[in-house]
């Protein structure tokens, strides 16, 4: 498996080039959890909850990316867009990964990980593996 962001570098700057390394640098952490009630994992004969998924980032990360691409393409016209033909958005990430970006923004930068609208648009555009959406 490999990190899905690596093949992928275009000149970025500001923020965009603060979360790509970031996400970078994440995905190389072996911790290996539940991505469903997210504690850490120890063989044991009980499950950890009702519904576990038991792996580390780039496992998680690859599972919704994959997912994604499945929905990009079949919801495309049929809730990409709405009748005024403006785009409806979704995203779809690791949560642990929102989590840890939002702190790693507020420890770091003191700032939170999406101001506005713009940002977050920009953010899926940089990183269309997370958009459900086709065309940003
Ligand atoms: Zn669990």
């Amino acid at each position: 498996m490999n990190n899905p962001f690596k093949s992928h570098q275009p000149l970025e700057k500001g923020k965009m080039k603060l979360i790509r390394k970031f996400i970078n640098g994440w995905l190389q952490d072996p911790l290996v959890y539940c991505n469903s009630c997210g504690i850490p994992y120890f063989p044991s004969d009980r499950d950890c909850c009702d519904n576990p998924q038991i792996g580390n980032n780039l496992q998680h990360c690859w599972a919704i990316i994959i997912q994604n691409k499945a929905r990009q393409k079949t919801r495309d016209n049929e809730y990409g867009s709405n009748k005024d033909n403006t785009l409806r958005i979704g995203a779809s990430l690791p949560e642990k990964l929102i989590r840890d970006l939002e702190q790693y923004f507020h420890e770091n930068h003191k700032q939170k990980l999406w101001n506005n609208q713009k940002e977050f648009r920009l953010f899926l555009k940089s990183f269309p593996q997370f958009a459900i959406c086709e065309r940003i």
